[in-house]
């Protein structure tokens, strides 16, 4: 995996943001494990809660697709080294409980990550199968 390509789009994505009411610029380049590549660019409304994070744009683009296994996600912003927020984190998880993500401010400056630095003792797709659950028992 070429993860300054991956940077490279993440950048070009970024660009493609819709902010207007926080101006803050996020752009997301992930790859599946099949070899695609899917870029997002966060998508603000002035109604504030439909509001979707880059890494969601790109994460249910390539879902939508059919690639439901993520091998890497790059993430840029407009801050120094940014970070993907909580929910991100949960649905990267549904969908690359291994993936690597990179945090990136340039194709020569970045960070590596294990989902489950980011997201310890997560909660993901096993913890519902069968065999897996106590019956309610606790509930
Ligand atoms: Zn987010």
């Amino acid at each position: 995996m070429d993860i300054k390509r991956l940077i490279r789009k993440a950048l070009e994505a970024q660009k493609k943001a819709y902010v207007p009411y926080s101006n803050f610029h996020v752009g997301a380049a992930l790859i599946t494990e099949d070899g695609e590549v899917f870029t997002g660019c966060n998508i603000e409304i002035s109604s504030y809660s439909p509001t979707l994070c880059a890494e969601r744009t790109a994460i249910f683009k390539a879902v939508s697709e059919g690639h439901k296994k993520i091998k890497a996600i790059a993430i840029v912003g407009d801050a120094n080294f940014t970070y993907p927020c909580g929910v991100c984190r949960q649905v990267i998880r549904e969908f690359g409980k291994d993936a690597i993500i990179i945090i990136a401010n340039s194709e020569d400056e970045y960070r590596e990550y294990k989902l489950d630095e980011l997201l310890p003792h997560s909660f993901g797709p096993e913890d519902l199968e069968d065999g897996n659950t106590r019956g309610g028992e606790n509930v």
